[in-house]
């Protein structure tokens, strides 16, 4: 089985990739050590900036081989594209400013709030996911996935993580927190994403499973 490390701590994540790559013949791995190397601070304004910086410095990490990061986040049509890069630190009360991530709970109180009382034509949002892969700290490719769906006014299901429980998937009628990960991986941004990388990176010599 080939193996691709990935420059994240975030289980949902690891999960999420481990479950979109099995079925092509590829391991996602953690990057050994990776809660001991240096925090990249995620200060970028897009998610692609916010990929590419993380996959360079952490593919420093295990020289010569490919690593990938994702970026990703909530983009909500009604608030001008908010959270979007500031997703995972949306509870405070500056989420351009902060460095440290709020938990999912919190995050989902403010998007609640900020929702209130517009009908669901006015609820439509857009998960997006932005993976850069990188080797020896230059960045060789990036691939965009997304999902469009509508924020509910109340969470639904147990699986997943994040905004999961309040994205609402039209497609197949259900929130992403009420898919199995096999259907996360079918449906998600960042499964599209993901399948994005696969068709480059099984194109190149070498690396067919
Ligand atoms: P980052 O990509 O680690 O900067 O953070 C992404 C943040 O966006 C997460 O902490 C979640 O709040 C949100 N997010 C991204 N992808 C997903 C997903 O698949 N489900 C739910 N929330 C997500």
């Amino acid at each position: 089985m080939k193996r691709i490390f990935i420059a994240t701590s975030n289980p949902g994540k690891l999960r999420d990739f481990a479950g979109a790559a099995a079925a092509h013949g590829i391991e996602i791995a953690s990057i050994p050590g990776f809660d001991t190397l240096p925090a990249v601070v995620e200060d970028g304004l897009t998610f692609e900036a916010n990929a590419r910086k993380k996959a360079e410095a952490y593919s420093r990490s295990v020289p010569g081989e490919i690593v990938l990061a994702d970026d990703s986040g909530l983009e909500v049509d009604a608030l001008g594209g908010a959270p979007g890069v500031h997703s995972a630190r949306y509870a405070t009360d500056a989420p351009h400013l902060a460095d440290a991530n709020t938990d999912d709970e919190a995050n989902n109180a403010r998007l609640l709030r900020e929702l209130k009382n517009r009908p669901p034509e006015k609820r439509t949002a857009s998960f997006v996911c932005v993976i850069a892969v990188a080797r020896d700290g230059k960045t060789l490719e990036v691939f965009r996935g997304q999902a469009d769906g509508v924020i509910l006014d109340a969470p639904r299901g147990r699986n997943g993580f994040g905004y999961d429980p309040l994205f609402f998937f039209p497609q197949i009628g259900k929130t992403f927190a009420e898919l199995s990960a096999g259907e996360k991986a079918r449906y998600s941004h960042r499964g599209a994403a993901f399948r994005l990388f696969l068709s480059w990176y099984q194109s190149s010599p070498g690396n067919q499973p």
